[in-house]
C-alpha cells in the first residue's frame, strides 16, 4: 500500500504536488469512490485509480542507462525519420522516456525509466544534480576562458552556475583540446553554448557520469538497468 499522491507520480500523471491537487479537488477514484483525503493509501497493484474518469497506468518501474550513440534522438518520434532511443531498446516492453535530453550530435550516459516522480526529481532545477561531460572543443582554451566557464558566464538565457572544469588533453598542433565539464543544470544546449560563448565550439561531446553514476565501460548503443543501490543513491 502506498500513498496515492505517490502512485499517481509515480505513474507520470504529474508532480506530486500536482497530483495532491488534483486528489484535493475530487478528480481521482479509487475503485469507483472519490477520494479527497490526502493521507489515502492504495495498491497500485490491485485497486482501479482513476484520474478524471481514466485509468492511471501502473506498470513495473524499470530503470535504464544507455550509452546513446551520436546520431540519434531523445525524443519518443521523429518526423525527419532519424533514429530515436527507442530503436535501441528492443526487448524493453515497457514503455519508458529519457531523464533529460542528449543532443542528436552527444553521445554517452542517458537514463530512461517510466517513473514520472524519478524523472521529475532528478531533473527538477533546484536538486542540481551533477552531470559531466567530456568535450572535444575547438583550439586550446586558455586558463582564463575556463576560470569563466568556472565561475558562471552569461549566456542568452542567463548566467550559469559556476561549473568545474579541467583540462584532459590537449592536441600537439593546438587544433583542439579534451576538456571535462561537470554543470549543475541542464539547460538546452548548454555545454555547446557555454564554449561558444568563450570562442571554443565543441567538437565532440559525450556525457560521463550523471549525478554519481558513471557511465564506464557501457558500450556505445548498449543499455543495461540499474541496480537498486544505483537507483536509491539518485534520489
Ligand atoms: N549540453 C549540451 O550542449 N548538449 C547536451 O546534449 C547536453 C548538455
Amino acid at each position: 500500500m502506498e500513498r496515492l499522491q505517490k502512485i499517481l507520480a509515480q505513474a507520470g500523471v504529474a508532480s506530486r504536488r500536482k497530483c495532491e491537487e488534483l486528489i484535493q479537488a475530487g478528480s481521482v477514484e479509487v475503485n469507483g469512490v472519490v477520494v479527497t483525503e490526502l493521507g489515502t493509501k492504495a495498491d497500485p497493484d490491485q485497486d482501479i485509480i482513476t484520474v478524471k474518469g481514466r485509468p492511471i497506468k501502473t506498470e513495473k518501474k524499470i530503470y535504464l542507462m544507455m550509452n546513446k550513440p551520436k546520431g540519434v534522438i531523445t525524443s519518443a518520434s521523429d518526423p525527419e525519420g532519424r533514429k530515436i532511443v527507442s530503436d535501441y531498446l528492443k526487448g524493453v516492453k515497457e514503455r519508458v522516456y529519457p531523464v533529460g535530453r542528449l543532443d542528436y550530435d552527444t553521445e554517452g550516459l542517458l537514463l530512461l525509466t517510466n517513473d514520472g516522480e524519478f524523472a521529475n526529481l532528478l531533473t527538477h532545477p533546484k536538486h542540481h544534480v551533477p552531470k559531466t561531460y567530456v568535450a572535444t572543443v575547438k583550439g586550446v582554451p586558455h586558463g582564463t576562458e575556463l576560470d569563466k566557464l568556472k565561475k558562471g558566464i552569461v549566456l542568452e538565457d542567463g548566467i550559469t552556475a559556476p561549473a568545474e572544469v579541467e583540462y584532459k588533453d590537449v592536441d600537439p598542433d593546438g587544433k583542439e583540446s579534451v576538456i571535462q565539464i561537470t554543470i549543475y543544470e541542464g539547460r538546452n544546449r548548454q555545454v555547446r553554448r557555454m564554449f561558444e560563448a568563450i570562442s571554443h565550439p565543441v567538437i565532440r561531446l559525450k556525457r560521463i557520469a550523471f549525478g554519481d553514476l558513471l557511465l564506464q565501460n557501457l558500450k556505445r548503443g548498449l543499455t543495461r538497468p540499474l541496480t537498486k543501490d544505483e537507483i536509491n543513491r539518485l534520489i
